[in-house]
């Protein structure tokens, strides 16, 4: 059964759609719209190599520009989306292109979260989302310049390593008590805050922005709440996104901060499918539903999509995971620690080799591990098993991971 299937978005979920599809047999036809000039390219290098200037553009591509062709996969880029008709089952361009559809995968990603105070559209102030906002921050980032990163999640913060070690004086603020709040534990917090500040970063916490201020349209400093005035030549952004889910929204698709899909990514039309930040899934190794921002997310679901449009058996689900990467220190985080009671350290937090391993009353829900990559990988597979190690044991880090793995089997 032959079929016409349109992909809205060329980011991550979007490439793996298609890589999967072709790779599942599929010889449907398939056409990509993407609103950026650049063929499908992976984020996170945007905050870390990419943004230092050690890694070319070409190696952010997820499939190098022939693949697509090769493929017999339509690019349509520098185009967008701007409406679905469910009922005629098509999609309408901003160049009054229009694309009918078999199968609708959606996976327009996130779009980062505006600033509520006045002058955020001064000069030199940067979103970090896209390769056009890196490559204008790239052009600013000299080192006797004055960086002002607002908000301390894990992309202030690589932004935040990347610029310190291109020589810039860096100022972290941030509204939370802590950095990381949304996201990691206080232990986590304070070992990054540490190592930040070990490498001349400062830090504002509890720290409300009331405005930037400019002079001849640029930006000059940012203002706090309790007046405080920090000098910045350049401010990022980095307080959050918010899903791309409008675009299904107003076609009647269910959307809850997210575009609501089920296992396979389906929608509750059942054409109709979304992948990667816009999606909300339900959460297979835990109760309820979330919006994952991932890389890995975004892989997960393109290639379950992939298999429910071909009918193919559903794939696998892994317990999420995430990186990142600041300095020389690799943090590799397995499981969603919402809602944890419990934790145990493992390992050396001086010596910068340690994870943290968070349990509800019952079981194991994530683990944060810094310079412990066996300890990320045996605790991602518990979590995806449903397992759980003995806490007194993970406390014993003379006990190798893959000893307390084997006796509990
Ligand atoms: P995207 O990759 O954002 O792709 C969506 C695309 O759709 C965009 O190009 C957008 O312009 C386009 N689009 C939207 N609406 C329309 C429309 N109507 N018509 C046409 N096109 C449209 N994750 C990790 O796991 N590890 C990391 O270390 C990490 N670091 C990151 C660093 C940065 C700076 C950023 C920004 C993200 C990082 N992430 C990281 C997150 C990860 O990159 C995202 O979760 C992932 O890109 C999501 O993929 P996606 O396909 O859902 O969205």
């Amino acid at each position: 059964l032959w079929m016409n299937i349109v992909v809205i978005g060329a980011g991550q979920a979007a490439a793996q759609t298609v890589v999967s599809l072709r790779q599942f047999g599929s010889d449907d036809d398939i056409q990509i719209v993407g609103e950026e000039p650049a063929p499908p390219y992976q984020r996170p290098p945007l905050s870390k190599a990419y943004m230092k200037g050690e890694m070319d553009e070409a190696r952010l591509y997820l499939r190098p520009n022939e693949w697509y062709a090769e493929n017999n996969v339509e690019l349509l880029l520098s185009q967008r989306a701007i409406s679905v008709d469910t009922a005629t089952a098509t999609v309408k361009l901003d160049n009054g292109k229009t694309l009918p559809y078999d199968r609708l995968v959606i996976a327009t990603g996130s779009r980062p979260r505006q600033l509520p105070v006045p002058s955020a559209n001064l000069k030199n102030v940067f979103d970090l989302r896209t390769l056009d906002d890196v490559q204008r921050i790239r052009e600013q980032l000299s080192s006797e310049k004055k960086l002002a990163i607002i908000g301390a999640g894990y992309i202030g913060l690589e932004a935040a390593a990347v610029a310190r070690q291109l020589g810039l004086e860096v100022t972290v603020i941030e509204m939370a008590e802590r950095i990381l709040a949304r996201v990691t534990s206080p232990v986590i917090s304070a070992f990054y805050q540490s190592v930040h500040e070990s490498h001349g970063v400062n830090f504002f916490t509890n720290a409300r922005l009331s405005a930037l201020r400019g002079k001849d349209g640029a930006i000059v400093s940012a203002v706090l709440e309790d007046g405080a005035e920090i000098d910045a030549d350049i401010a990022l952004v980095g307080i959050g996104i918010s899903p791309n889910d409008t675009i299904a929204a107003d076609a009647g698709i269910e959307c809850q901060d997210g575009i609501v899909v089920d296992r396979d990514g389906r929608t509750n039309n059942p054409a109709v499918f979304a992948a990667g930040d816009c999606a909300r899934r339900p959460l297979v190794h835990y109760s309820g539903s979330a919006r994952l921002e991932s890389v890995h997310n975004a892989i997960e679901q393109g290639k379950l999509v992939a298999a429910a449009i071909l009918d193919r058996p559903r794939p696998r689900e892994e317990a999420p995971w995430f990186w990142s990467d600041q300095y020389d220190l690799k943090l590799q985080i397995a499981g969603l620690s919402v809602g944890f009671n419990d934790h145990v350290i493992r390992g050396d937090i001086e010596a910068r080799k340690f994870a943290v391993f968070y349990f509800d009353d019952e079981k194991l829900l994530a683990v944060d591990a810094v310079g412990a990559p066996g300890e990320f990988l045996q605790a991602k597979k518990w979590i995806a098993d449903g397992q759980t190690p003995d806490r007194s044991r993970l406390k014993d880090a003379s006990v190798s991971i893959k000893e307390i793995a084997q006796d509990m089997k």
